[in-house]
């Protein structure tokens, strides 16, 4: 048998005709660039989200980075977020000029440690990014709080995490503005590049509406400095087409992972993930830990079972992040986490003879 880490094959084709036709109406109205679809999701997104602004735009990145420049955020100013992330969270801090400051995670959860955050608060700090790893949300009552006491942005990471909640409240509509990703191997994936922004304040969503489009307002006026970072009609039509289906793709992880959480359980040596029970957790990814990773791994590929680490190398020990002056050791958690950490095929099109094969697997490795 054979378990890729990632099926996009397999979802494709199960709304293949779907995603045909809308791509076909595109071509056939040739509105390429902000299209009618575009428009479209980004109503159907304020509704499936509950927040008040939707705006699509190029990427997940491009997300983070407009983000921050709508709070005019740049050179001189610091920004809290964890380095346990993919790149781009602390990469689109460096990009627009400001300062990545890191906080360790929470073991647990691999998300950012509240009751850290306020040590690392000084005047230059202008915002948190709190990333909401794997599909579950970051702790947000006390980053809301903290944010609150000293005037802070709350920039949320939702790349990863479109549909969960945290107390009941959609991840990603709690902070000021909600980042997120329509990357093909997020919960819902384009057929390229993408992604999208919700905002609170109707001043910082007009703001975001504007930066995606050179700052031009009206068109060839330009008040602020803004650039492309237009989500693609036909993005947006084959989203469109997906977005029915994602609370099921989703339901779908959560069984998954919920199968492989019952049959892994007390194995010596191995950690299954932790479900907060104040999280609606999504299983973007479903992230064993366990001292032998290296040697787990390669028992897995040497069967044929795809896997993947997220992320071997915590932020701070970066090689581009050397001027920021961080050392091995500054954040033992994310280290930790760094060396034990190994993601297994979760998506939802996983088979039940997979999944069992996948547990099978394992077990062995550890007898
Ligand atoms: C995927 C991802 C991004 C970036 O999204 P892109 O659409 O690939 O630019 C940012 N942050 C996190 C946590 C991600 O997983």
């Amino acid at each position: 048998m054979k378990v890729p880490m990632l099926d996009v094959k397999a979802q494709i084709e199960s709304c293949k005709q779907q995603i045909l036709e809308a791509v076909h109406k595109v071509i056939d109205d040739c509105q390429f660039i902000m299209g009618p679809e575009v428009k479209e999701l980004e109503c159907k997104l304020a509704g499936y989200t509950g927040s008040k602004y939707t705006i699509g735009c190029a990427s997940g990145t491009d997300a983070l980075l407009l983000a921050l420049r709508a709070f005019d955020i740049g050179a001189g100013d610091e920004v809290i977020t964890t380095p346990y992330t993919f790149f781009a969270t602390a990469g689109a801090v460096a990009n627009v000029g400001a300062k990545p400051v890191f906080v360790d995670i929470i073991d647990d959860t691999f998300n950012i440690d509240p009751a850290q955050i306020e040590l690392k608060i000084t005047p230059k700090t202008k915002a948190v990014i709190p990333v909401h790893l794997f599909g579950q949300c970051a702790d947000m009552n006390p980053i809301m709080a903290i944010a609150k006491k000293y005037n802070l942005k709350v920039i949320e990471d939702t790349a990863q995490s479109l549909g969960a909640k945290y107390k009941g409240n959609m991840a990603g509509t709690i902070g000021d503005i909600g980042c997120y990703s329509f990357f093909p191997s997020k919960n819902l994936g384009a057929i390229g590049d993408g992604g999208f922004v919700t905002a609170k304040d109707q001043a910082v969503a007009e703001k975001l509406a504007i930066l995606r489009l050179h700052g031009s307002k009206p068109k060839y006026y330009h008040s602020i400095i803004g650039t492309n970072s237009r989500l693609d009609t036909i993005q947006a039509a084959v989203l469109l087409a997906k977005l029915p289906l994602l609370d099921g793709w989703a339901q779908k992880r959560m069984e998954n992972a919920q199968y492989y959480n019952n049959a892994l359980a007390n194995i010596d040596g191995l950690r299954t993930p932790y479900i907060d029970p104040n999280c609606h957790h999504v299983f973007n990814q479903y992230t064993l830990r366990t001292e032998k990773r290296d040697e787990l791994m390669k028992h897995l590929e040497a069967n044929n079972i795809g896997c993947a680490i997220y992320y071997p190398v915590s932020l701070h020990l970066q090689k581009c992040f050397e001027y920021l002056g961080y050392k091995q050791g500054d954040f033992p958690i994310s280290e930790k986490a760094a060396r034990e950490s190994v993601s297994i095929p979760v998506y939802p099109e996983l088979t039940k003879d997979q999944m069992d094969y996948v547990i099978g697997t394992i077990k062995n490795f550890f007898n």
